[in-house]
């Protein structure tokens, strides 16, 4: 087989092709580090990697595979805010640079009981700040699916959306709090969900916004997408926000024909902002799905032209709470004491090397709103906020079983295209967060392409633990679409 053939596959194709033996995992595993070799330093997708160091890592864990696991053999990128014992977890901050955590963050565990191959580390925004991946404090990662690569991937798992689409990755892990699973998913052209806020563990995902944050899987396909959600699902006893609700068989589902279900169209916030390319595709695979006996009905959302500002509070306000422990001396970097330099001094010296320009707004803006005689003003007017736009929602699914929109108002943009406008770049996030604002799932899906080839997602938002209404209408879609 040509070399990368392997890595262009998917997990459904590959442990096919293992269990009957036609392949190894180690044939696999080359194939893959291979491409990554030669295709990573072009899109930076993952951090340092070291080929050899890689392989021989693969191949320990393969050892202890157990062979009968759901994922057997099967490789997973790793987004580096999510911890993996022994291995750097930077967060793509300097001020975590060197930090190895000495414990597996519950999806880990759950990947390689099932037999899967970890691989760290995806590029993302530092800490998970933004929606290009140019915080990174290691350098951009490039839009594969871009002409030229001069495009964003998007973020903040840009990095694992990269891998992905460039066939680096089988599939990857990310984590959204507002998006950033979901909006790299369609910028790259792939697949992106978020889950239900409990349906994942989040023990050993380095918190961003602990009332927002998910991880989930970003895949070439809906199936993918299934599958490595019924491994990471699930409650936790070390995350007492995650739920103790029951994991259905999301891949069963998947056969379950979407005939008869309901698909809410809301009126969109932000429409100036909206590119035609990205309106037509929508609307075009809305008739896929009427097509597919699916119905459609208009829903009404209304606080969601609320979302950004409520989202940009609530959100700053916890990380500037989370970020408050990296202070030098219990995690990775520490600047250098000199003499006459007391505790303080070492605290903020720390802090201000260590965090990068995105990180340090966030926990000035987060502060600020979290302060005395503000508080009211902002934090806990942005909580009443959140109540109504999760009852929108509550509301809009006793009509129907999910609701369709896009996943961002406009193609990928170009690298520094927003960097030097915050507000712009807040802006790109308006359809994606109101999800994680109401706690429901949603899944990026890609629905076509613009005129210069760039992709297209449309996302599909469900009830509260209603993922496989979600990956059934995906995968039906996907279908009709290869016809
Ligand atoms: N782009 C959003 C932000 O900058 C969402 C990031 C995320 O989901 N981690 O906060």
């Amino acid at each position: 087989m040509a070399s990368g053939a392997l890595a262009g596959k998917t997990i459904h194709e590959l442990r096919a092709l293992i269990a009957q033996g036609a392949i190894s995992p180690a044939d696999l595993l080359d194939d893959l580090l291979a491409r990554i070799e030669r295709i990573n330093p072009s899109v930076h997708a993952y951090l340092d990697i070291d080929p050899e160091r890689l392989r021989q890592e693969a191949e320990a864990q393969l050892r202890a595979a157990p062979r009968g696991g759901r994922l057997y053999g099967i490789p997973v990128t790793i987004k580096d805010n999510i911890c993996v014992r022994g291995e750097e977890t930077s967060c793509a901050s300097r001020i975590l640079q060197g930090f190895r955590p000495p414990y597996d963050a519950t999806v880990i565990e759950r990947l390689r009981r099932e037999g899967a191959l970890i691989l760290p580390r995806a590029n993302m925004d530092e800490f998970a700040f933004g929606s290009s991946t140019e915080n990174s404090a290691f350098g951009p990662t490039r839009n594969p699916r871009a002409k030229d690569l001069d495009r964003v991937p998007g973020g903040s798992s840009g990095g694992s959306a990269a891998a992905v689409a460039a066939d680096l990755a089988i599939a990857a892990l990310g984590s959204d709090t507002g998006g950033s699973i979901r909006q790299p998913a369609s910028f790259c052209g792939i697949v992106g969900l978020k889950p239900t806020y409990g349906r994942v563990s989040r023990y050993g995902l380095v918190a961003f916004a602990s009332s927002l944050d998910q991880i989930g899987p970003l895949t070439k396909d809906a199936e993918d997408a299934a599958i490595l959600l019924s491994v990471i699902a699930g409650q936790d006893p070390r995350d007492s926000t995650s739920a103790p609700v029951e994991v259905p068989d999301y891949v069963a589902w998947l056969k379950a024909s979407p005939k008869g279900l309901t698909i809410g169209i809301p009126a969109l916030p932000g429409a100036e902002g909206l590119s035609q390319d990205v309106r037509a595709a929508v609307d075009q695979a809305l008739e896929a799905f009427r097509s597919l006996g699916v119905k459609t009905v208009p829903v009404e959302l209304s606080h969601i032209d609320k979302a950004i500002a409520t989202y940009y509070i609530i959100a700053t306000a916890e990380a500037s709470s989370n970020l408050a422990r990296y202070d030098g001396v219990q995690y990775g970097f520490r600047a250098a004491d000199g003499a006459g330099r007391s505790l303080l001094d070492t605290y903020l010296d720390t802090r201000s090397q260590g965090f990068g320009a995105e990180a340090k707004r966030r926990i000035l803006l987060g502060t600020y709103v979290l302060s005395q005689g503000y508080y009211d003003a902002y934090y806990l007017k942005g909580m009443r906020v959140r109540t109504l736009i999760k009852r929108d929602f509550d509301e809009a699914f006793t009509r129907c079983d999910a609701i369709v929109m896009p996943t961002a108002p406009t193609p990928a943009f170009r690298l520094g295209e927003k960097l030097s406008d915050p507000l712009e770049m807040y802006l790109s996030d308006i359809y994606t967060i109101s999800a994680n604002l109401a706690g429901v799932p949603a899944l990026s899906v890609p629905c076509g392409a613009s005129p210069d080839g760039l992709p297209i997602g449309m996302q599909l938002l469900a009830a509260p633990f209603r993922e496989e209404v979600l990956f059934r209408m995906a995968h039906a879609y996907e279908q009709a679409r290869r016809g």
